[in-house]
């Protein structure tokens, strides 16, 4: 099994690059974000919840978001492996995490953590507006979402680093010239 997080700041491409991951691996795609946006389209009881820390660029709670994923890879026993998007988010979700996969004696065997600067995500996230209709991508909630990002999700950085499992990706450039850095990485954790 191979499973890999897919690291970042909003809009440093992590769902683009899963794409191409998926298409190179035939790797299982989590993504946490989509998974609650199908719920708040589905007008469920998780979605309305979920909307109401999404809408303004806060984060869904840890439980909400683990006890949502430990469904979905329960369910996934003959998967190759995982490309988790977008999840973990906090320390405590890295953890969660951990503990899952312990429990299928696998582990995160890679964390791809791309870097793009401040002022191209927040021109990245609004040109994506433009066209997402997604409720987060306007100005204020990019804010408020970058902010957390440093405060609640980036100290996984570290947590990462000390597991030895990190690998730093340049986030800039074309889509292809990113993901040669990313098959480049993954490539020498298969062989
Ligand atoms: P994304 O599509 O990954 O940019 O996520 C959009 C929004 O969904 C985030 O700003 C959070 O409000 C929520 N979200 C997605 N993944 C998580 C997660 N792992 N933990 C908590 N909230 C999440």
């Amino acid at each position: 099994m191979l499973n890999i997080v897919i690291f970042g700041a909003p809009g440093s491409g992590k769902g683009t690059q899963s794409e191409k991951l998926i298409e190179r691996y035939g790797l299982q795609h989590i993504s946490t974000g989509d998974l609650l946006r199908s719920e708040i389209k589905a007008n469920s009881e998780l979605g309305q919840l979920a909307d109401s820390y999404m809408s303004k660029g806060q984060l869904v709670p840890d439980k909400v978001v683990v006890d949502m994923l430990e469904a979905l890879v329960s369910k996934c026993n003959k998967c190759k492996g995982f490309i988790f998007d977008g999840f973990p988010r906090t320390i405590a979700q890295g953890e969660a995490l951990d503990a899952m996969l312990k429990k299928y004696t696998v582990k995160v065997d890679v964390v791809l953590s791309l870097k793009v600067p401040d002022e191209e995500l927040i021109t990245r996230l609004l040109k994506r507006g433009e066209v997402s209709g997604r409720s987060d991508d306007n100005r204020e909630t990019i804010v408020n979402r970058l902010q957390v990002y440093y405060d609640q999700t980036a100290p996984l950085k570290d947590y990462y680093s000390k597991q030895g499992n990190l690998v730093e990706i340049p986030g800039q450039g074309s889509i292809d010239e990113i993901f040669t850095h990313i098959a480049t990485a993954v490539d020498r954790i298969i062989n």
